[in-house]
């Protein structure tokens, strides 16, 4: 179906988070699409979060790759895809199958990545393939497959809502897992006894829901679960029937369980004993518990052991595969768990099925009638890098994702990818970090233009559908690995007709998997015919042949281990491996605001998605700001031993004494320096292979400027100035800007700024040179069509106010850099639906003395469509007079 314009509502999944929640799409005709959430899906009922309902805002083709390309110029897909076998083939038949690599992404779909993993793993036959999941989840993977057997996901969403006691760690669900933190919200009113216990050293927004916060050291989530595990033996709460029956390895675990007394917990955790053990207790008399956890555990050096130490606790008390209870990892992309299900990681086999037993490779072969199988684990994420910087790896395709960007030490893997003799990158757009490295492009379908499946964090399938036509040349990625595929020969095997051929495939394997003992089997669909896979319904798995699909794993045992039992691991506490030093005094953590996603190459299409937070910017606590000589709002620099960045800082209580927090979505296409993944050393877990992204060393210093600017402009324009930010804007962009020397003439500084220098536009100035300020707007046809603010100190100009001014006639309000008094600032936006500033809500619960996030929403409209704010919103009404500078 894909390419046919359809005129009534489509039913697809988000492409963002792993809540995966289901979307109508309903195309205008004119290549948009009118957004909202799909009441019928189970995983949202109708809801979505800002960046989901913002998707509309996305769809243009602006910066899109709409054609092949090969060396910078224009080629015909057939030569691009002879280029690309040639070289694989030549690669291979030179260095081996191991000299090629494929690096793929949580973006693509399930039938792209089987397509993706069948050729690299049963043709080529290496396991060099992998993943950004690696990034996101890998950790979970290896923590579930050790305790489990395999790879699952015991329970369910509902599961959330019917818990007493949700334990959040390492989660910030308010910002990240939006909408599934909208179901929890909502089940805790519905149900006060619920308690929620918030995990994390940082204070996010995710606490504003919290019973009780626990601000523990970075990385020592083992100790807390350690010492839990002990409470759980001593207050005599172990199942001893589950234990006995269904699993192995407890008194291993308990023996170095014991070894965390509250004492020894209370140093390793930075936490009270009184905290502790309040904790501990809850836990224990909770029976229905629900432990949510996310990059916090898993992007870490011991992300395999802190969740083995979680799932611990949970296989001790019995407490998982039953209603409202159990070990719950909830994933960062859209289709991490397609992935994981058709082996996208460069240690797995399809269908979770294992690369170490010979029994698994020969089925998997034999159903592929393939030439070959991959004998052992390939290349993990940081390896697969490395070994292009050394040069084993001879040709390396990038599959929908940014490596240069959100890889660690990201100038290190652009250097390595830049190295490496032969790189193809398929993508949808053409500018981006990583494309600029490639010698071959392919463009690939966007979302809204591609049909496939997705899984989400609980085993739920939903179709993503096609609503908009193909634009230019781009094509779907399992139909450009195909033709790969067969110009090196293996065309019967990549005969598909489209992605329901694929799916029954991938579906039929999975009934081979689960003859094979493994827990994923959707061999119930591998019969579906076309129509019925377009109108797949969302499907949560197992889907077995016969008998009922869905529901949850382990309540009676049934692990994947060859004798059935679960595995309790002995684990213990280690703290993350890279110790601040004089040199690097502070931990980087970082992570994802509300607003963007991954490294921006969609939501920054949005100007409202933009609106919320518009620059890169490093939270570090008011006492570390004050120790270096730093103020709210100023610029910094931050440098580790493999990189430099340059962010805004935003001095504030959240972020802990001793770390300092910086998102990791900017790129060198929105930001000069504000690239986070720059800073962090590839320091990986050695079981998982995941990167530490939360606690590298780094030291932070003001950044000097002689000036700092604030630029608006219809047109875009590209800053070259030593400090930049450049973001989209309601009507046009916006830049925050900053230079070593101010410039003689700031109004001719302006106009190269803008690139209107022969453009016939008349500025309009105001210059005080004495003290270094100037505000010039340019004129053309009557309109303000730029405007730029300068200052030696950060400019204060009411941001919202400016960038509505841009386009309009009136150059007095634009110079004037703030609204007029009868028309108060609104302030940073927080809500993005209806564009609600927190001026406007803290004049609001001040005048009109609103008590909840309710009564906003009533007076302002804030809060009440997607939901994403209301963390935000509950903030405000805790803190009303809290530093603006720090929001
Ligand atoms: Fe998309 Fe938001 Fe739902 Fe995640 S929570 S799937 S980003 S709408």
């Amino acid at each position: 179906m894909d390419g046919v314009p359809f005129s009534a509502p489509v039913r697809t999944a988000c492409p963002y988070c792993g809540v995966g929640c289901g979307v109508l799409a309903t195309p205008n005709g004119m290549g948009g699409a009118l957004i909202s959430g799909d009441r019928a899906h189970p995983a949202n009922f109708g809801r979505l979060c800002s960046k989901g309902a913002a998707l509309g805002e996305t769809l243009d083709l602006e910066g899109r790759l709409l054609e092949p390309r090969i060396g910078g110029r224009r080629a015909h897909w057939g030569e691009a895809i002879e280029l690309v076998a040639e070289r694989f083939r030549s690669a291979i038949a030179t260095h081996g199958p191991d000299s090629v690599a494929f690096y793929v992404s949580g973006q693509l779909l399930t039938e792209d990545y089987y397509v993706a993993n069948k050729l690299m793993k049963g043709f080529i036959g290496s396991a060099n393939i992998d993943t950004n999941s690696r990034l996101c989840m890998a950790s979970t993977v290896a923590g579930q497959r050790r305790a489990f057997g395999t790879d699952t996901v015991p329970g369910s969403y509902e599961d959330l809502e019917t818990a007493d006691l949700v334990v959040l760690v390492g989660s910030n669900l308010a910002w990240c897992h939006p909408v599934l933190y909208q179901r929890l919200a909502a089940a805790k009113q519905a149900r006060p006894g619920m308690k929620v216990v918030n995990i994390d050293p940082r204070r996010t927004a995710t606490a504003e829901l919290a019973d009780m916060e626990l601000r523990l050291a970075p990385g020592s989530d083992v100790a807390l679960f350690n010492g839990l595990l002990n409470w759980i033996e001593a207050e005599g709460a172990i199942d001893a029937e589950f234990v006995l029956r269904h699993v192995a390895g407890l008194p291993a675990a308990i023996a170095k369980a014991r070894r965390m007394d509250t004492e020894t917990a209370a140093r390793a955790t930075g936490l009270s004993a009184q905290d502790l053990q309040a904790f501990w207790r809850l836990w224990i008399r909770s029976e229905r518990v629900v432990t949510v956890f996310s990059q916090g555990v898993n992007q870490s050096s011991q992300g395999t052991d802190k969740v083995g130490a979680i799932i611990n606790c949970h296989l001790a008390t019995g407490r998982i595969g039953r209603p409202g209870m159990g070990p719950l990892s909830v994933t960062g992309q859209p289709n991490a768990m397609g992935g994981r299900e058709v082996g996208g990681l460069a240690n797995t086999l399809a269908a979770h099925l294992d690369i170490e037993n010979a029994g698994h490779r020969a089925a998997v072969q034999d159903f592929w009638r393939s030439p070959v199988i991959c004998t052992e684990p390939g290349l993990k994420a940081v390896d697969l890098f490395q070994a292009c910087a050394d040069g084993r790896i001879k040709a390396l395709w990038i599959m929908s994702t940014n490596p240069a960007v959100s890889l660690p030490q990201a100038d290190d893997v652009a250097a390595a990818i830049r190295a490496c003799p032969f790189v193809v990158v398929s993508d949808a757009m053409a500018d981006t970090d990583t494309t600029r490295l490639a010698q071959v492009l392919l463009p690939a379908a966007a979302w809204g233009e591609k049909s496939g499946t997705v899984t989400n964090s609980e085993r739920r399938i939903t179709r993503q559908r096609a609503f908009l036509p193909l634009p230019g040349e781009a094509r779907p990625d399992w139909r450009h690995l195909c033709d790969v595929a067969a110009a090196m020969g293996w065309g019967e095997a990549f005969d598909y007709s489209g992605p329901a051929e694929i799916f029954r495939e991938h579906a039929a394997l999975s009934a081979l998997a689960a003859d094979l003992g493994r827990d994923f089997d959707i061999s119930g669909l591998a019969g579906i015919d076309d129509v019925a896979y377009d109108r797949l319904e969302p499907i949560q798995w197992p889907v077995p042949a016969e008998g009922d699909p869905g529901g949850r794993f382990y309540a009676e045992g049934g692990f994947h281990h060859a004798d059935g039992q679960a595995r309790m691991v002995a684990v213990e506490h280690r703290a993350p491996v890279s110790a601040p030093t004089a040199a690097y005094p502070l931990r980087l953590n970082t992570g994802r605001v509300r607003d963007h996603w991954h490294t921006m190459t969609r939501t920054a299409k949005s100007p409202r998605l933009s609106a919320h937070i518009a620059e890169p910017f490093v939270e570090i606590h008011a006492r570390d700001a004050a120790g270096l000589g730093i103020e709210a709002a100023e610029l910094v620099t931050l440098e580790s031993p493999h990189g430099r960045a340059v962010a805004r800082a935003l001095v504030t209580d959240r972020t802990p004494e001793g770390s300092v927090f910086m998102p990791m979505h900017w790129t060198a296409i929105w930001s000069s320096e504000g690239r986070a993944d720059a800073l962090v050393g590839a320091v990986v877990d050695p079981i998982s292979g995941q990167p530490e992204s939360k606690a590298y060393p780094v030291r932070v210093e003001r950044f000097e400027a002689a000036w700092h600017g604030f630029a608006v402009a219809v047109e875009a324009f590209a800053p070259t100035t030593a400090y930049w930010a450049l973001a989209r804007s309601t009507g046009g962009w916006r830049a925050e800007l900053a230079g070593a020397e101010a410039p003689a003439d700031w109004t001719g500084f302006a106009e190269a700024l803008f690139g209107l220098e022969d453009a016939g536009a008349r500025p309009v100035s105001v210059v005080d040179s004495g003290r270094g300020t100037a505000r010039i707007a340019f004129v053309a046809d009557g309109r303000v069509v730029a405007a730029f603010f300068a200052a030696p100190e950060p400019v204060e100009v009411a941001r919202a106010h400016v960038v509505e001014q841009i386009g309009e006639v009136g150059v007095a309000a634009m110079l004037a850099g703030r609204p007029s008094i009868d028309r108060p600032d609104p302030g940073a936006l927080v809500c993005s639906c209806f564009g609600v500033g927190v001026n406007t809500i803290r004049a609001a619960i001040e005048e009109q003395g609103l008590a909840d996030v309710e009564a906003i929403g009533r007076a302002l409209r804030a809060g009440t469509n997607c939901g994403s704010c209301r963390p935000e919103l509950a903030r405000l009404l805790a803190r009303p007079k809290a530093s603006l500078a720090a929001e």
